[in-house]
């Protein structure tokens, strides 16, 4: 299985980190010592290792540590955050013509899979209700006009061929044909090689020229590792590629072409062969591909699970609080650490019930002030953070001085605390009437 290596290393990193219940900033640099062998090892681009490691080390030696997740497993979840990152974050789909036929070229080097490819992504479309041509506009392998033919006869869909006439010209006949039997989308079977030469490249280039292709997607063989990224840093520079899609990847590929083709070429992979089958080829989902190289899909929904639990303990405290018009500035306080903790102050009203952060919006503050707000809360005595109203002239100067901070600070502090409080006494009224919303997450 593709990244089997890859996945027990870093699970016998992460076994180790978990069997510390602190872990030290050395504990952290081993662990990513350790990730940066299995990477290297796995065939990933150094440069991509390199960043990815200094990456996941900043946000993991940075990380403030939340309650009731060991600290192992916030490590995790950076790397799964950036190994998502590095493949590219989001989903990457097909762009299709509103208005024409849209044109698919699909290119690559003899062997990678392309014909079988354009097959299968032929089959893919057709499911999803598109009506395809096949094109088979590889005139140089002598098997391949008639390999797309077959691959069209087995999922049903039309096949133009021309013989070995000029690629340029069977592919603007093919548009034709495209418009006048109702197919909204051509899949251009172009010639590969062995090796990138000028020639491919040039043919290669007119085509485009001649069909301004909606989209030209390099098909590459994953077992071939870093090659598979020369080739694909090769073909973009020359066609400007719009997506990759990765082959064999139900092969026992190291995983090195997956994890570094997109960080090295821009360009997104928006598809993955997973066999030979003409069905085998899905989506890509950088997020779930990353679960699946840290073999770990089920350790992450336990820690998403366990993040929401903490959050929805101090959302309903402080809804008491509200509810019970006793929100103190002690309150304040730890709502603001909540908020320094774990993002903004948006995501913790947004777990509040019924509350829409929008209402809240004039009531924002950066990180310089949060430190601030915080050094003023813990001058103040006991009995003023629970009855602000007691703090007079003098006492506003002592907490200054004490906070090194000025008075208008103060000042300003209580002020926005006594309306941060009318405001959330006011929202609690309004919400009152209204049925009681789940918690958001
Ligand atoms: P082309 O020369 O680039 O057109 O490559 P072909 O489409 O002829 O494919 C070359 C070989 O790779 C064939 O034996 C295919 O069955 C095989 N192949 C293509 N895609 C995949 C894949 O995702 N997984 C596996 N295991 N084999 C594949």
């Amino acid at each position: 299985m593709a990244f089997e290596a890859l996945t027990q290393k870093l699970e016998a990193v992460f076994k180790k980190l978990r069997g510390k219940g602190k872990l030290t900033e050395a504990d952290v640099k081993q662990a990513m010592r350790e990730v940066k062998l299995a990477l290297l090892e796995a065939d990933v681009n150094y440069k991509v290792v390199k960043d990815f490691i200094q990456r996941v080390t900043e946000r993991a030696v940075g990380q403030e540590v939340m309650e009731s997740l060991t600290p192992a497993q916030q490590v995790i979840k950076i790397v799964n955050d950036e190994l998502t990152r590095l493949m590219g974050s989001k989903e990457s789909r097909l762009n299709f013509s509103p208005s024409k036929v849209t044109v698919i070229m699909m290119v690559g080097l003899q062997g990678s899979g392309k014909t079988t490819t354009a097959g299968k992504l032929g089959l893919y479309l057709s499911k999803k209700g598109r009506r395809p041509l096949l094109v088979a506009a590889d005139i140089y392998r002598p098997a391949a006009i008639k390999q797309l033919q077959v691959v069209g006869e087995k999922i049903g869909l039309p096949v133009f061929t021309m013989g070995e006439q000029n690629p340029v010209n069977i592919s603007r006949a093919a548009l034709e044909y495209a418009s006048r039997h109702n197919n909204d989308v051509v899949i251009i079977d172009t010639a590969g090689r062995l090796h990138i030469d000028d020639e491919l490249m040039q043919e290669l280039i007119n085509i485009k020229d001649a069909v301004n292709p909606d989209e030209i997607l390099l098909v590459v063989d994953s077992m071939t590792g870093q090659d598979a990224v020369n080739v694909a840093e090769a073909f973009h520079n020359k066609l400007q590629l719009t997506g990759l899609i990765l082959t064999k990847l139900d092969g026992d590929t190291r995983g090195g072409a997956a994890l570094s083709i997109k960080a090295v070429t821009g360009c997104p992979i928006k598809f993955v062969g997973m066999g030979e089958k003409l069905t085998d080829l899905e989506p890509f989902y950088p997020e779930r591909m990353a679960s699946r190289i840290l073999g770990m899909g089920d350790v992450l929904s336990l820690i998403e699970k366990a993040t929401a639990a903490i959050d929805h303990n101090k959302a309903r405290e402080l809804e008491e609080k509200i509810r019970k018009e006793d929100f103190t500035l002690n309150d304040f306080l730890e709502q603001l650490k909540q908020v320094r903790k774990m993002g903004s102050l948006d995501q913790i009203l947004n777990m509040i019930p019924g509350f829409s952060p929008q209402k809240l919006q004039g009531v924002e503050f950066n990180e310089k002030e949060l430190v601030h707000i915080e050094a003023i809360i813990n001058s103040m005595t006991k009995e003023e953070r629970l009855n602000p109203s007691i703090i007079n002239g003098s006492r506003r100067r002592r907490i200054a001085m004490g906070s090194g901070t000025s008075v208008q600070d103060v000042n300003r502090l209580l002020r926005q605390f006594e309306q941060t409080k009318k405001m959330m006494k006011q929202l609690s009224e309004l919400e009152k009437g209204k049925k009681k919303g789940r918690f958001k997450l």
